[in-house]
C-alpha cells in the first residue's frame, strides 16, 4: 500500500516536470524547492509569487569539461527558452564552472559571483540602488560571474575575486580563463540574443560581462 502511495507520488511528480531533452526540463516549484526557498530567495512580495516561478534542471560541461548537472530557478516566461539556450550551450560544449541555485550562498549575491556560480533568480534591488533587479522576477541570468564582473559607472567591480577579468582583451588578460570570458562575438552572446536577451557587456555607462536579461 504504501509501496503504491510512493509511485502515485512520485508519478505526479514525474508528470509536473516537462522535458525538452534528457536532462533538461523546467517544471513548477514543489513543497520541496518552496522550502528552500522561502525567506531566502524569495520574499512575500507584490510582484511575483512562487506560481509565476519554474525549477529547471540543465546538464553542462565544467572547466575540466566534465558533464554535471545544474538547477536555475527562472520566470515560467523563460523557462523553455532557458532549456533550450543551455542546451545549445551544452551541444557546443560551453564551459561553465558550476550552476546551484543561489540559496545555496544564503541569496548572497558577492558570495555566488565569487564562486563563479551561473544563476537566476534571486528577489533582490540592482547593487546600489532601489531598483528591482530582473533577477528578482527570474528574467535574468548571470554566466560565470567571476570571470565576467560587473563593472558599475564609476568603475567599481564585483565580484573583488574578478578584477583580474576587468581587461576583456584575452591576449591581455592575466586571469586563468580568459579564454572563457564573455564578449560581443561569444557564441554564448550569439544564442542568448537569438531567444531575445539583451547583454549587459552592451550597456553604455556599465558593463555587466554575465548579464543576459530579457
Ligand atoms: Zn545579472
Amino acid at each position: 500500500m504504501i509501496g503504491m502511495l510512493v509511485s502515485l507520488l512520485h508519478m505526479d511528480y514525474a508528470a509536473q516536470a516537462k522535458v525538452y531533452k534528457d536532462g533538461f526540463t523546467y517544471q513548477k516549484l514543489t513543497g520541496q524547492i518552496k522550502k528552500k526557498i522561502k525567506g531566502v530567495s524569495f520574499h512575500k512580495n507584490s510582484y511575483i509569487t512562487y506560481d509565476d516561478l519554474r525549477y529547471v534542471r540543465v546538464k553542462y560541461y565544467n572547466f575540466n569539461g566534465e558533464v554535471r548537472n545544474g538547477e536555475l530557478i527562472v520566470n515560467k516566461k523563460i523557462a523553455k527558452k532557458t532549456v533550450q539556450i543551455f542546451y545549445e550551450l551544452f551541444q557546443i560544449k560551453y564551459p561553465i564552472q558550476r550552476i546551484r541555485l543561489i540559496d545555496e550562498y544564503n541569496a548572497d549575491d558577492e558570495k555566488s559571483m565569487e564562486a563563479n556560480n551561473t544563476s537566476s533568480f534571486n528577489f533582490r534591488t540592482v547593487a546600489g540602488t532601489n531598483r528591482l533587479s530582473k533577477h528578482a522576477l527570474g528574467l535574468a541570468i548571470d554566466i560565470n560571474p567571476r570571470i565576467n564582473p560587473y563593472i558599475n559607472s564609476k568603475g567599481i567591480l564585483s565580484p573583488e575575486n574578478g578584477k583580474a577579468y576587468r581587461v576583456r582583451d584575452v591576449k591581455k588578460c592575466k586571469g586563468k580563463y580568459a579564454r572563457y570570458m564573455i564578449q560581443k562575438n561569444s557564441r554564448i552572446t550569439k544564442i542568448f540574443k537569438k531567444y531575445g536577451f539583451r547583454w549587459g557587456g552592451d550597456w553604455k555607462y556599465s558593463k555587466d560581462y554575465q548579464h543576459f536579461e530579457i
